[in-house]
């Protein structure tokens, strides 16, 4: 998961700037009305989203906002007024929509964005549907994968990109299935500064979005491109000269991102005894005989 700067849109901004080609009066005068609820229904997502207690929220689908606006309402005015191209909020959707760097997606750091993923979805959270820090840039893959599924604890929210950041401390790791080819298997690993909770959120995000595969298939591609070279150093150099060029490898990628599954499937081989010492031995000797 990659820190992503929160948009600073206020809500009600959004919301009158989308309204702004409405035709429809007795519409209009609705979402003015709206507008109040609306700003405190977003005041208090970032509450409960900065103290992690985002499950106390009772989903309001039912009622749409207050029942001044309805939730097909709501939709609307994300699908056909914010998101759609050429409408007024389209250039407030497309700031958000380009805000990582690359055009990296924050929730996988693997694909790239081509959507916003409401973080708390507008079929149950109508008032969020178009509340800035409710919108996160996102893969077609992560915000499909989730779908409408919402966090029942604390433990279950997945982690925000605007809102916490775990750039800083190694938590991603794999470990090597031995074998051949070779399969890495990611995990989350808890830093000595994280409390139980955060460790829990990071595991149970990687589980939501599906990573661990992901991450799997990925490294698996990235090694089998590598292997030739590592195997011409194993040969050369040995055990020894092959830990160097992992290590090197491992210090490039996390020069860039500490937690990419890159970082972590070159610390994983690097750490392993069984690869360095015995994975290139029995090719080797016999290519020797
Ligand atoms: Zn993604």
């Amino acid at each position: 998961m990659r820190k992503v700067q929160r948009p600073n849109d206020l809500p009600k901004d959004v919301l009158l700037t989308c309204i702004s080609n409405y035709q429809d009066e007795d519409l209009i005068s609705r979402m003015e009305s709206a507008a109040p609820l609306i700003v405190a229904a977003s005041d208090l997502f970032e509450e409960k989203v900065i103290s992690k207690t985002l499950h106390t929220l009772e989903p309001h689908d039912h009622e749409g906002v207050s029942g001044i606006v309805s939730t097909k309402e709501m939709k609307n005015i994300y699908n056909d007024k914010f998101a759609k191209k050429g409408q007024p909020g389209r250039d407030i959707y497309d700031r958000i929509l380009n805000a990582p760097k690359l055009n990296k997606c924050p929730i996988c750091g693997h694909r790239v964005v081509s959507t916003l993923d409401h973080h708390l979805p507008k079929a149950k959270f109508p008032a969020l549907s178009i509340t800035p820090v409710n919108l996160i840039p996102s893969c077609y893959d992560c915000n499909n994968t989730k779908k409408t599924a919402i966090p029942f604890s604390a433990e279950e929210e997945t982690l925000h990109p605007y809102f916490d950041d775990v750039e800083g401390d190694l938590w991603l790791k794999a470990e090597i299935l031995e074998g051949k080819p070779i399969v890495f298997k990611f995990y989350v690993t808890q830093p000595d500064n994280w409390d139980e909770l955060k460790y829990k959120r990071a595991r149970n995000h990687l589980k939501i979005f599906e990573l661990g595969k992901l991450f799997s298939i990925n490294a698996a591609e990235e090694y089998s491109m590598r292997e030739l070279t590592l195997k011409r150093i194993y040969t050369k150099s040995g055990s020894e000269g092959l830990k160097i060029q992992l290590k090197d490898y491992a210090e490039s990628a996390e020069a860039v991102h500490l937690n990419s599954w890159q970082s972590a499937m070159f610390r994983a081989l690097e750490g392993s005894n069984w690869y360095l010492d015995k994975y290139f031995e029995t090719e080797v000797s016999s290519s020797k005989i």
